[in-house]
């Protein structure tokens, strides 16, 4: 059975890499009938922040990507948050300090900072891990009295001195490692917590995930991992990696950053973060207005295709379609004007009703809580016109409050008492009418025009600035009919004036 997990470090706002990083996981679980597990790595207690394992869980919930364990849901393998499954890691570091895969290191941070400026470069690894203090370099009677007299340690694993190491990456192929170029990484910190490396094995180990998919940025941890499954005798069981490709700075150059969302103007997050340190606020695409299946299937196109010109998709699509042969190997470039287009293009696609829940709040931020309008109605006038959900209010508020000022520049110039003629008489056709109707209105409108000697454009603008206030959105007409009988004909006499 599939089983796969996303495992975020609970440091902060999700990044939109790490939304895609999710989908994939997802996506390929329920491709394969299999399981999407939620766990947390949160044994970096320095690096730990309030508030971020809730935010994870709520973007995952807004995108629909809902794990099947995790913290939040339960699961045979729980408990899903490192720090609570602290006590489990310890046993593995000693087997592997016992096989003589790993050893005790009780170096303290002076004598390590003290290393660092003596030796340029300095790296705990084959070429100097016997001039430090370790149970390497230590006679076993040393080693036992460090340790019972509760001499602080850590425990590092022993990288070998030069071997080839090599995996198949399902994106990658075949990738390989010099163990001459990695440190001896530490597993277990002397707080007896277990550092990423250890515990992301054990866990996987544990939790028998089948494939892991993580960003490319954990590539060159794998050469630990890889030996970390070996030594504890895991190997058959080690899941199959995928080593996501980066998302790309628009113009390609390098990662794409938090600071790049703050510099070109668009978020990167999935929904906003608050530091709760510092206060600062980090812009997410939710509350910009993105509908969740726009910024799903967005994310899905960044370094994924189904092969063919495609480019909507649903989720359920996805589940369908995705494979991971067609994951590529090169980054992808972050496009915010195409994340618009799939927003707009959503937008277009969303029953009306559904839109109608979402836009519902944002009248009610405007003040506006009843209204004799039909609203479904205005969200069938004006959604080929959202790029944002936040811009219906741009595009509709006219419907709910009377222009409070006009485009006086397009019309006075021409303005004539004909004009104001054909408005009265124009609001005296409206007298006769119970209800407006958007193509019988249109008919009486031109005739009445056609009556008084005047071109049909001449009237037509003014009549859109008299109900809009400028000169947009959709057909004047239909917006009359939406407006009714009395509001039409009070804006037509309150422009007058
Ligand atoms: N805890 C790692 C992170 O924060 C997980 C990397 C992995 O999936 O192995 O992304």
């Amino acid at each position: 059975k599939v089983r796969v997990r996303f495992a975020p470090s609970p440091t902060g706002g999700l990044h939109l890499g790490g939304v895609r990083t999710v989908l994939f996981n997802y996506l390929f679980a329920r491709h394969h009938n299999g399981e999407f597990i939620l766990r947390i790595e949160d044994t970096d207690q320095n690096r730990f922040v309030e508030g971020a394992e809730q935010y994870i869980i709520d973007c995952l919930s807004w995108c629909g990507l809902n794990p099947d364990e995790g913290p939040n849901v339960g699961g045979p393998y729980a408990p899903y948050r490192q720090s609570e499954r602290k006590l489990l890691y310890k046993q593995y570091a000693e087997q592997l300090v016992k096989d003589g895969y790993a050893y005790y290191a009780f170096d303290t941070s002076e004598d390590l900072e003290q290393k660092r400026t003596e030796v340029p470069n300095f790296r705990y690894d084959h070429s100097n891990r016997l001039s430090m203090n370790n149970s390497l370099s230590l006679s076993t009677e040393e080693v036992d009295r460090l340790i019972q007299s509760g001499t602080s340690h850590v425990v590092r694993i022993r990288m070998p001195e030069d071997e080839t190491l090599s995996f198949t990456d399902m994106i990658r192929g075949a990738v390989s490692f010099e163990t001459s170029q990695v440190d001896d990484k530490v597993l277990l910190k002397a707080d007896g917590m277990p550092t990423y490396h250890l515990a992301v094995v054990v866990d996987d180990y544990l939790m028998k995930i089948t494939h892991a998919f993580r960003g490319e940025e954990w590539l060159p941890s794998a050469p630990v991992h890889l030996l970390l499954w070996e030594y504890l005798g895991w190997k058959e069981e080690m899941p199959q990696w995928a080593h996501l490709p980066l998302i790309l700075k628009p113009d390609g150059n390098g990662k794409l950053s938090k600071r790049d969302g703050d510099r070109l103007g668009f978020p990167v997050y999935a929904m906003n973060w608050t530091d709760p340190k510092t206060g600062d606020l980090t812009k997410g695409f939710r509350e910009l207005g993105f509908l969740p299946e726009a910024f799903v299937n967005m994310l899905a196109l960044l370094g994924w295709n189904d092969g063919t010109e495609q480019e909507i998709f649903s989720l359920e699509e996805l589940i369908q379609k995705f494979s991971i042969d067609r994951v590529s190997k090169a980054g992808a470039k972050f496009d915010f004007e195409k994340a618009k287009w799939f927003n707009a293009e959503w937008i277009k696609q969303t029953p009306n009703n559904e839109l109608l829940n979402l836009i519902n709040p944002l009248l009610q931020e405007k003040g506006v809580s009843s209204t004799p309008i039909d609203v479904n109605k205005v969200i069938s006038l004006v959604k080929d016109r959202l790029v944002f959900l936040n811009d219906f209010w741009e595009q509709a508020s006219f419907f709910f409050v009377p222009p409070q000022e006009y485009d006086l520049p397009s019309v006075k110039p021409k303005w004539t008492d004909a004009k104001t003629n054909f408005f009265n008489s124009l609001t005296a056709v409206l007298d006769s009418k119970n209800q407006i109707d958007a193509l019988d209105f249109e008919a009486k409108f031109k005739q009445l025009a056609e009556q008084q000697n005047l071109k049909i454009g001449e009237v037509m603008l003014p009549f859109r600035i008299m109900l809009v206030g400028g000169k947009f959105g959709p057909q004047v007409f239909e917006i009359a009919a939406l407006l009714g009988v009395a509001e039409t004909k009070s804006r037509i006499i309150k422009a007058l004036e």
